[in-house]
């Protein structure tokens, strides 16, 4: 059997670290695991619970009530909570209002960082998000921090038609106590402000080789 591997991908909102991962994942091979998708659908399960998101405690509660399921779904993951499809919601104004304190409990955390890890068992893939490298997976070689100016992140977002307050939720998402979006002292440090997507992508393979892993052939 090939030895697995986990590629770390982190970086504050709209810093191009899914196009990225995407484009990593189909050149490597690999399954992609975006992991804000996560809190996004753990956000939408307790919203529909009824439970209040800036209540942690409320939060704690609803979140041990939450049935998160998946299955591998060729290079992506179906998601499940409670039996249903969050997919369509996961961009509704609420759970992009809500996500970010719901990610602060650390009990959420800790339910999805174990969740992360298990799909992870026996099979490669490429996983971005704000602790992937730092808490989820720190023994990993393979770790990046994708960082782009606020304008950049702002015009970015506008152009995907997205409304929500990315730099907001980075300033919570940076302040939290548990697992803050931070640069992990072995990451390598990209910023796309002035690159295209094919030169990030270029500089992370770049990147993967020093380190170590090997890139098949195109
Ligand atoms: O990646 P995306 O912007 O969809 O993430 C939504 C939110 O999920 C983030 O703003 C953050 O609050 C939370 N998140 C997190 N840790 C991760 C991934 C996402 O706290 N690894």
């Amino acid at each position: 059997m090939m030895p697995t591997f986990v590629i770390a991908i982190d970086g504050p909102a709209a810093s191009g670290k899914s196009s990225v991962s995407k484009l990593l994942a189909r050149r490597l091979h690999c399954a992609h695991v975006n992991s804000g998708a996560l809190y996004r659908a753990a956000a939408w399960g307790i919203l529909e619970s009824g439970a209040d998101p800036t209540d942690p405690a409320a939060v704690t509660a609803a979140a041990h009530t939450l049935q998160l399921d998946w299955a591998p779904d060729r290079q992506d993951f179906t998601l499940l909570v409670n039996g249903q499809d969050p997919g369509p919601h996961l961009r509704d104004a609420a759970v992009a209002a809500s996500v970010s304190p719901v990610a602060s409990v650390p009990a959420v955390r800790d339910i999805i960082t174990a969740f992360l890890r298990h799909m992870a068992e026996g099979r490669s893939l490429i996983m971005e998000g704000r602790d992937i490298g730092s808490v989820v997976f720190p023994e990993t070689p393979y770790k990046f921090y994708i960082d782009a100016s606020e304008e950049i992140r702002l015009s970015r977002r506008l152009a995907q038609g997205e409304t929500d307050s990315p730099l907001s939720r980075d300033r919570q998402d940076s302040t939290r106590k548990t697992a803050p979006l931070k640069i992990a002292e072995d990451a390598l440090v990209i910023d796309s402000t002035h690159l295209s997507l094919d030169a990030v992508v270029q500089q992370a393979l770049d990147g993967l080789t020093a380190r170590g892993l090997a890139i098949p052939a195109e």
